[in-house]
C-alpha cells in the first residue's frame, strides 16, 4: 500500500491546492519513513505473513511504534505543528490530517498487528482488517485511489487552467506523471512486494 497513499495525496491535492504536492506526498507515508531508521535500529521490524515466502501484502510489520493509533496521532500531530511553521493553519491541518490517513488505509490491509498504544503498551487487541490476505482485492482498492486521485488532480489542474490566464499547461503533465507514478509503484509494489 504504496501507491494507494499517493492516489489518496493526490486526491487531497485537488481539493486544498494551496499544499504543496510534495508536502502531501511526504505526510502519506511519513509513517512508513519514520519506520526506517527504526528498522535498522531494531525496534521495529517486519517478517513474513505465516505460511507464506512474501511479497505484496504477505507480511506482518511490527511497526508498534510508528503504526500505533496513539503514535500515529502523535506523529501526525508533530507533523502539522512542523509544516504550521512554513504554511497557513489550515493548510497544517490537511498535512496532519494526511499523515493519519496512511495509518487508516494500513488499517484496511494490515493483517492484526497494528497496536493501540505505542510500544503495544498493555497488550490491547491488535489491529488490521487484512485485506492483504485477498491481493487482487487489495490491488484493486491501491488501483482505485491511485486512478481517483489521479483524476480528481487532472480534473483540478484542468479547472485551473481553463480559469486561465496565466496558462498553466504544466498542470496537466504533472497530473499524467501522478497517474504514470503511481500506476508505476503499485506494479513495483505487487510485482516485488
Ligand atoms: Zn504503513
Amino acid at each position: 500500500m504504496i501507491a494507494g497513499h499517493f492516489g489518496l495525496a493526490a486526491g487531497v491535492k485537488a481539493g486544498e491546492t494551496a499544499a504543496p504536492l510534495w508536502a502531501l506526498m511526504l505526510a502519506t507515508v511519513w509513517l512508513d519513513i519514520v519506520f526506517v531508521p527504526l528498522v535498522l535500529l531494531g525496534v521495529e521490524s517486519i517478517e513474513n505473513a505465516p505460511g507464506t515466502s512474501g511479497g505484496y501484502g504477505n507480511v506482518v510489520i511490527h511497526a508498534d511504534y510508528t503504526h500505533s493509533l496513539v503514535g500515529a496521532l502523535l506523529l501526525a500531530g508533530v507533523f502539522a505543528a512542523v509544516a504550521a511553521v512554513w504554511w497557513r493553519t489550515r493548510v497544517a491541518l490537511v498535512l496532519g490530517a494526511v499523515v493519519f490517513s496512511h495509518w487508516l488505509l494500513d488499517l484496511v490491509v494490515h493483517r492484526a498487528d497494528m497496536p493501540v498504544l505505542p510500544g503495544n503498551a498493555g497488550d490491547l487487541p491488535l489491529l488490521g482488517l487484512g485485506l492483504w490476505r485477498v491481493p487482487a482485492a487489495s490491488v484493486a482498492v491501491e488501483l482505485l485511489l491511485v486512478l481517483t486521485g489521479s483524476w480528481l488532480y487532472w480534473r483540478a489542474a484542468r479547472r485551473a487552467e481553463a480559469a486561465g490566464p496565466p496558462p498553466r499547461p504544466r498542470a496537466n503533465r504533472l497530473g499524467a506523471l501522478a497517474l504514470g507514478a503511481g500506476v508505476l509503484t503499485l506494479v513495483v509494489d505487487a510485482f516485488i512486494g
